[in-house]
């Protein structure tokens, strides 16, 4: 069937302009809105500010930020717009660090989200024809249900088989002849183990042509890995669950940036310690407005999450901004001896030897009143008792770590499934035990 290549053509072939009077007029409406919560009542109080004052997305500066921290000191439904009874769902992030965030949904907003994830999935050449199948875990995990309803929108038969269960995984793709597939990076390239310790051959045996990775960070050589592994394309995905979960910012098919939709949320990029904008294209911190939620609207939102935008045009058609990969969460930074590591550019180094699989583990430790870092990482293959061949692997490994993050880590490589990543979980990369001192 001949299909446009758009899931909303108006919206998503919106010039710059109209994306910014859109924005504007949808800014005026969710602050008002936003006075219906005492949490911004009492913060637009503390500015000195009214609704009146914002005019256009100018003004946005003008607004507060909202923290991680304000929704867990109103935890659970301090944040609300509209009364509970108007509620008809609530997700919550997984609490890696104390209180979990809540957020509400009315109808409308799971209606919307729906939407975003189908621009999302027919961004990336989901089509009716196609069966999509879910990985991720269902409950209070955003990318179960936010997955399942926008797949479900783009009219696609859909596979809900959640979390886990590699083996039964991989007879649904067979058996139900799934073409679209979303998962975790991390479980991506545990699928694939799997599949070739069965004897199973992604391209001969399946229909398999699309992946959706995200939910963690990832670098570009371990898509790339994953894509030749499966022999799909697989495309960025970037959730969060404060703004929704899926569908805030996804690649096109060029592979190129991840697009924001705009008349979803404005975005900001900051420096996180001055809190200023920093300069056009530069790295920083996201910050989002929601411009279009009812239960629970999020003014500057700070997400944390680290990226910086794109500049120019993109060729697919949108001008909905895109984002660049993200890096990880300004907490997941290691700060080693006074310099800044991602455990992303760990991952790129180790991912460009041939000879490594996608696990690994960065220890940091104090010793000695020095700080030291261990990176962990399996063989792909089996084991070779070549000592001498394990050692030259392991010096060029150190070398190539050493250039990229400026430290000289210790690097151990391990056995194959040493170190694998659980099913359901998102893969821990960094643990810190100086926290202990
Ligand atoms: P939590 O992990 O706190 O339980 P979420 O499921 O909302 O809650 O996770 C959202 C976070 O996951 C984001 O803030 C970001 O740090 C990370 N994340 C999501 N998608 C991506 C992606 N495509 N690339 C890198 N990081 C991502
Ligand atoms: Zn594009």
């Amino acid at each position: 069937m001949d299909y446009s290549p758009y899931f909303n053509p108006p919206i998503e072939t919106m010039s710059r302009e109209e994306i910014r009077s859109l924005q504007s007029a949808s800014l005026r409406r969710v602050v008002r809105h936003c006075m219906n919560s005492e949490f911004y009542r009492k913060k637009f109080s503390e500015l000195g500010i009214t609704p009146d004052d914002i005019k256009s997305v100018d003004d946005l500066r003008k607004l507060p930020f909202t923290s991680k921290e304000d929704l867990r000191e109103n935890y659970p439904f301090g944040l609300s717009c509209v009364p509970l009874k108007d509620c008809v769902r609530l997700h919550s992030s997984s609490g890696t660090t104390g209180n979990p965030t809540v957020v509400l949904h009315t109808q409308k907003d799971l209606d919307d989200w729906a939407e975003a994830v189908a621009r999302c999935l027919w961004m990336v050449g989901s089509r009716p024809e196609d069966v999509f199948q879910n990985s991720a875990g269902y409950g209070m995990f955003t990318a179960g249900l936010g997955f399942q309803y926008g797949a479900e929108k783009v009219g696609m038969l859909t596979v809900p088989a959640a979390a886990g269960n590699t083996t039964r995984q991989i007879k649904f793709i067979k058996d139900f002849g799934t073409t679209v597939l979303h998962a975790i990076p991390s479980y991506a390239s545990r699928i694939y183990e799997v599949m070739k310790a069965e004897g199973v051959d992604p391209v001969r045996d399946t229909k398999l042509r699309v992946l959706c990775i995200g939910a963690e960070p990832h670098s570009e050589q371990q898509r790339k890995r994953i894509e030749e592994d499966l022999g799909v394309k697989a495309y960025n995905s970037y959730g969060i669950s404060e703004m929704m979960g899926p569908g805030v910012a996804f690649e096109c098919q060029c592979q190129n940036g991840l697009h924001i939709w705009e008349d979803y949320f404005i975005v900001e990029i900051i420096n996180p310690d001055t809190l200023e904008p920093v300069p056009e294209g530069e790295l920083g911190e996201l910050v989002i407005t929601t411009l279009k939620r009812e239960a629970m609207p999020l003014l500057r939102y700070r997400t944390r999450d680290l990226t910086r935008i794109i500049p120019g045009e993109c060729p697919c058609g949108r001008h909905h901004l895109r984002l660049s990969r993200l890096q990880g969460r300004s907490d997941d930074m290691i700060i080693l001896k006074g310099v800044n590591i991602f455990p992303i550019q760990v991952e790129k180094i180790l991912l460009g030897f041939e000879e490594l699989g996608t696990d690994f583990l960065i220890t940091l430790e104090n010793k000695e009143s020095n700080d030291t870092m261990t990176v962990e990482v399996e063989l792909k293959g089996l084991f070779t008792d070549d000592y001498r061949k394990l050692q030259a692997l392991q010096k060029e490994i150190t070398r190539r770590l050493k250039d990229e993050i400026l430290v000289t880590p210790e690097v151990r490589i391990v056995p194959k499934g040493t170190l694998a990543a659980s099913d359901e979980k998102k893969a821990v990369r960094v643990r810190d035990l100086r926290k202990n001192y």
